[in-house]
């Protein structure tokens, strides 16, 4: 018997001791006791570096969109369901999350979409920003800039409170005009009624701190705008560029790290237009897999940073490792030598 089978089997004689003695009724040892569940969770936010930009991930948490076929048009809803199982995910509720990137680029403190804010539309389970930005240590009044990707509800639904005040008090505000004056314009019966409430209710208090960016514009030091409409009319990436190394917020161009990734050509039911998303959805697919560059992804899973690869006539999302301490670690800085005595 080897020394670990004896140190094993003396344990469990020691375990059958302890349940027999329970059994009995007597006391057992405190280091013994049952322990009750715990209900906290991980922190609900992620920090990691881009060379000299930091970011930080903050979750407004996840919300259900259910069975797919409601919002993945094509195949079928076989189709889809397959794909989901065949990846262990349930087919019957695809989940998303709500992974809202802080940068702080030397510059700026820039936080990019806001989640859903006092809004219950998408479930009970959203709208936890202000309390994941507070647990990082990131104070609403230390953002300076806030970039929009588009103005749907689950993007600019943080951005006031119930009473519309804004919660980002000296931010200025980044965002398309496109998107802007679509979702404010309330005379068009067509557009969904809810989001052009919620869009002017979190867009016009920031009216007049509203800046808009173009196409291919550096418009905050590191930060450039790159137009990918379909999703929404003004729908936009944004790539982060630092000491040479990019990495890009993709917003909603693909809403789900394997319907949408796999078969990029499925289109998605709450797009403007669905085939100028595929076609935008794919062209940067292209892009990222061909220049491995990484993407943080709003509606992937937590913490929605990692990397696509070509696979046939689609891709595959490889999710970055979370880094808790970065192995090797850093070389110390070389002691002092003491000056030699004479
Ligand atoms: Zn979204």
């Amino acid at each position: 018997m080897t020394d670990i089978m004896m140190s094993r089997r003396s344990a469990l004689l020691g375990m059958g001791a302890m349940a027999a003695a329970a059994t009995a009724g007597l006391h057992t040892s405190a280091a013994f006791a049952k322990a009750p569940q715990l209900n906290t969770q991980v922190p609900f936010f992620y920090r990691f570096k881009n060379r000299a930009m930091q970011v930080t991930m903050d979750s407004d948490v996840p919300w259900p969109l259910g069975e797919p076929s409601g919002a993945f048009l094509r195949p079928t809803k076989d189709v889809n369901g397959k794909m989901l199982s065949d990846n262990f995910l349930s087919p019957t509720n695809v989940v998303l999350e709500q992974n809202a990137p802080v940068v702080n680029t030397g510059k700026n403190l820039v936080l990019f979409d806001t989640g859903m804010g006092t809004s219950k539309m998408f479930g009970p389970t959203t709208g936890r920003l202000q309390q994941s930005l507070k647990e990082a240590g990131i104070r609403p009044a230390q953002i300076d800039s806030l970039v929009i990707s588009h103005a749907h509800i689950d993007h600019i639904g943080g951005m006031v409170d119930a009473k519309g005040k804004r919660l980002f008090p000296n931010a200025t505000v980044y965002m398309s005009q496109a998107d802007f004056d679509f979702w404010t314009d309330d005379k068009d019966p067509k557009k969904a009624k809810d989001f052009v409430v919620h869009a002017r209710k979190n867009l016009l208090p920031y009216r007049d701190r509203i800046k808009f960016f173009k196409d291919g514009e550096e418009f905050l030091s590191g930060i450039t705008a790159m137009s990918a409409p379909g999703h929404t009319i003004g729908h936009t990436v944004f790539m982060l560029s630092s000491e040479g190394k990019q990495l890009c917020f993709i917003g909603d161009l693909t809403h789900h790290q394997v319907l949408l990734v796999e078969r990029p050509r499925i289109e998605f039911a709450y797009d403007t237009d669905p085939k100028q998303a595929v076609a935008s959805r794919v062209k940067y697919l292209e892009m990222f897999a061909a220049s491995r560059i990484p993407v943080i992804a709003y509606h992937f899973p937590w913490p929605g940073h990692g990397y696509l690869s070509k696979h046939g006539d689609g891709f595959r999302y490889h999710a970055a490792p979370m880094e808790i301490v970065t192995i090797p670690p850093k070389p110390e800085a070389p002691k002092a030598t003491p000056a030699k005595k004479g």
